[in-house]
């Protein structure tokens, strides 16, 4: 077997201009869409939609590369659903909100595209599976005859990157997600099961959208910084290889990338990829601040030293003075271990498994890892 292929192109700002013809070079060099969709198809867009957040903010799918991508799409004759189960509840309520902020709306405006309103999903098999062997999967993935993914370059608190294999975690409806994290506590475990969920619906082709990503404290209370790039692979492992040594991080500082490595999904080494497009060499010297891991969860600790260790670890901390009391964290936590006392979010350490979701979804940047 050849060398995957990613393909790398430069793209200094937003506009749409830029950012159409960026994607339309990297997509020839793959061999263009009409290569990944045929006419009269029905393509799912796999955004990333975390929260509701502004584009500038780097913490979702920037709306111009949304719409070039749909209109891609569109120009081969197929039919474009754009979505994604953001963190909390799946219902039309927090589509909407998310929709509407993070400038999904004027994306599609003009186009043919549907946004997808259905919160519904459906159990599929997952054979091949190496630890979870089905899925709760949203329908809008399921009933689609492609997916193509759209994911945002950036760190990542838990995983130490997001890229190409972490998106897809968005198929698992709203508050499922959380219950992976409960179930699989160990970092490696959550890894594994990002994978299984990649083989389980796996994109025909993913769209990076590098134009700015985000460093540090990642995937959303990091800081958006510049790369000026936009990757697009059907390898989504590889093109993680590609997209961390473009921005200065070791590859397999990706838990998910280190776990592909160990099923043979790849070396993790950017050598063992062909990087087609803009070269490397033609991007500034990009060097993206890690995120502080520290020590993760907790478990597998058992339960009855919970009280000794629950003070030991990376734990989240909640800034008083800018939380709204808005309730976001405590409806995503998958232990159900916050409260609201006075207006105000209080973790239980001793419940706590330390999957730093309450971290990822507050919309105040309120929950500090310390
Ligand atoms: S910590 Fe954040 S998400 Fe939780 S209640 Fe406060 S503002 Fe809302
Ligand atoms: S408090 Fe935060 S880190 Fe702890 S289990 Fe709940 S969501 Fe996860």
């Amino acid at each position: 077997m050849g060398r995957p292929v990613v393909s790398l192109s430069r793209c200094p700002d937003y506009d749409a201009l830029s950012v159409k013809k960026a994607v339309e070079r990297s997509l020839h060099e793959l061999g263009g869409m009409e290569r990944f969709v045929a006419p009269g198809e029905k393509v799912f867009l796999k955004l990333n939609l975390l929260r509701p957040s502004e584009p500038e903010k780097a913490v979702t799918t920037h709306p111009s590369v949304i719409r070039a991508v749909l209109q891609l799409i569109e120009e081969v004759g197929a039919s474009v659903v754009v979505g994604d189960s953001p963190g909390g509840p799946f219902s039309k309520g927090r589509l909407e909100k998310c929709y509407r902020k993070s400038g999904v709306y004027e994306a599609i405006e003009g186009t043919g595209a549907e946004l997808n309103w259905d919160t519904g999903y459906t159990r599929a098999p997952n054979p091949h599976g190496h630890l979870v062997h089905s899925f709760e999967i949203i329908n809008a993935a399921l009933e689609a005859d492609k997916i193509i993914s759209l994911p945002r370059l950036k760190t990542h608190v838990l995983t130490g990157f997001t890229g190409g294999v972490k998106i897809m975690y968005g198929v698992v409806p709203g508050l499922v997600k959380a219950t992976y994290h409960a179930k699989l506590p160990d970092v490696k475990d959550f890894s594994d099961m990002l994978l299984d969920i990649l083989t389980c619906t796996p994109p025909t082709l993913a769209i990076m959208d590098a134009v700015v990503g985000m460093e540090g404290q990642g995937p959303s209370a990091g800081r958006p910084k510049k790369v000026g790039a936009i990757l697009t692979s059907s390898d989504s492992v590889a093109m993680d290889v590609v997209a961390c040594s473009l921005v200065g991080l070791d590859p397999l500082t990706s838990t998910t990338t280190e776990r592909a490595v160990a099923r043979g999904l790849g070396t993790g080494r950017l050598e063992d990829v062909e990087v087609k497009g803009n070269a490397l060499a033609n991007f500034e010297d990009i060097r993206f601040e890690p995120a502080k891991r520290k020590k993760g969860n907790i478990f597998p600790v058992p339960a009855f030293l919970l009280d000794l260790y629950a003070n030991r670890y990376t734990k989240p901390v909640v800034d008083r003075k800018k939380c709204t009391g808005c309730g976001e964290c405590a409806s995503a936590c998958p232990r159900n271990c916050i409260s609201m006392k006075n207006g105000k979010a209080v973790m239980d350490y001793k419940q706590c498994i330390r999957c730093f979701c309450c971290h990822e979804l507050c919309p105040e940047s309120a929950i500090r890892l310390r």
